[in-house]
């Protein structure tokens, strides 16, 4: 098959020099386990100690992985990617708090960014992390049965309108809608609202997508199953796949408590789940199902061209898209593109020392899968000398 995720003229064109140079300084970086290390933990110490370093932050790996600080920031460069058919998912990315203030406002700007979506062809998903707009504890409690008290069961019902007033908001401006998915001790109970979310909100076609890590061996058949319940009582399924970011800790949590590892035993069995999920869904894509497929794995993402090609599934059509994340992966994203396929990168935004968990999150993900470091790499020294050398 042609590698056309080898073109780095077309991958890097709207980056200027100094910004392709910006990260290949940030990508050598954060390839060296020792200094993520101590980057993350000097970042925390001056933050925590109020050291003026948001300036720092915010121009170095600030402005490579996020789009600004709030949603009006993003415009220029949604614009700018869409220049190149590259569409955006505007992502709230502040993680970790936990107050009804912040579950509030997390919502306020949900829905902020679905009026956004709805009134931009640039934009033309929304999304959401399950525990941004309530407690992660009683996501973890609900989903194992046990009974709340009553002030919890206040609070769970807050929860419950909370998915409600964004999934009616979604279908309204008629947004497609991602929901993320996190670890698989408080995943239980955010899948059945989000199945209850496709029930009434999925009826004439897909809003609502939900989240399957592959890197949990089970995730192929629970795919499966709620495509099969949608069938029956006829509404439409639509869901990202991604491999899974909490690794870690999930294989942490399975030892300390002894049980078994929700995780696949070894890569390979993440990849083949992988694709034989994406498979599923192709295979079904004439049958009220619908894709977002999220990885910055050359080879998912080649395997997934074929597959459609080998479906006559045509490059842009509306029931398949691929997504990477703003600075990562740009030769999978334009190089898609620029072949007409749906693609729609997610765009991180938020205050920056809010984001920096994320941040911190890209970085320790970069440095543990040492190979696709190694590959931002090479792509960015191949486009550096060809422009050199012109
Ligand atoms: C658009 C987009 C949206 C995303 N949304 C979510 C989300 O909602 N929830 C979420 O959890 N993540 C999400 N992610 C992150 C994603 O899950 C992966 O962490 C990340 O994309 C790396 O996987 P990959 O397919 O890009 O690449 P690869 O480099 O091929 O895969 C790396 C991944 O493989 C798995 N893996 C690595 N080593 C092993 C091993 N020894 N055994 C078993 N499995 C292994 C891990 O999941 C690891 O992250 C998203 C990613 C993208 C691009």
């Amino acid at each position: 098959m042609e590698k056309i995720f080898d073109n780095t003229e077309i991958a890097f064109a709207l980056k200027s020099n100094k910004e392709l140079n910006r990260a290949y300084f940030l990508f050598k970086l954060i390839s060296s386990q020792a200094l993520v290390k101590m980057g993350t933990s000097l970042t925390t110490f001056a933050i925590n100690t109020k050291l003026p370093v948001k300036g720092l932050i915010k121009s170095t790996v600030f402005d490579h992985f996020c789009g600004g600080i709030n949603e009006e920031d993003c415009l220029t460069v949604v614009d700018k990617m869409y220049t190149k058919g590259v569409s955006s998912v505007l992502d709230y990315s502040v993680e970790g708090k936990e107050t009804e203030q912040h579950f509030d406002h997390a919502l306020e700007m949900t829905l902020k960014t679905i009026e956004f979506a709805k009134k931009r062809e640039a934009i033309p998903f929304a999304v959401f992390k399950p525990t941004g707009v309530g407690r992660f504890y009683l996501f973890e409690k609900k989903g194992e049965n046990l009974p709340f008290t009553e002030a919890e069961e206040r609070e769970w019902q807050r929860v419950l309108e909370c998915f409600d007033t964004i999934g009616r908001t979604a279908y309204e401006k008629d947004v497609l809608l991602l929901i993320d998915a996190e670890q698989s001790w408080m995943q239980d109970a955010a899948d059945e609202i989000v199945l209850n979310m496709m029930r009434k909100y999925n009826k004439e076609k897909c809003i609502v997508l939900n989240t399957a890590q592959t890197y949990r061996w089970d995730r192929f058949d629970f795919v499966k199953k709620v495509h099969e319940i949608g069938l029956t009582e006829g509404f439409y399924t639509g869901f990202k796949i991604v491999r899974g970011a909490y690794m870690e800790k999930e294989r942490e949590r399975a030892a300390e408590k002894g049980y078994p590892s929700p995780i696949c035993a070894t890569k390979a069995q993440t990849d083949a789940t992988f694709n034989k999920t994406v498979n599923y869904i192709l295979e079904n894509i004439d049958n009220k199902i619908v894709l977002y497929a999220g990885s910055h794995n050359e080879e998912s993402n080649y395997l997934l061209i074929e597959k459609m090609r080998e479906l006559n599934i045509i490059h842009n059509d509306k029931r398949v898209w691929f997504g990477q994340l703003y600075g990562m992966s740009d030769n999978i994203s334009y190089n898609l593109a620029k072949h007409h396929y749906n693609i729609s990168k997610y765009l991180p935004f938020g205050p920056v020392y809010d984001v920096v968990p994320y941040l911190i999150r890209r970085a320790e993900e970069n440095t543990s899968v040492a190979g696709q470091t190694n590959r931002e790499l090479d792509l960015l020294e191949t486009e550096l000398k060809r422009r050199r050398s012109k």
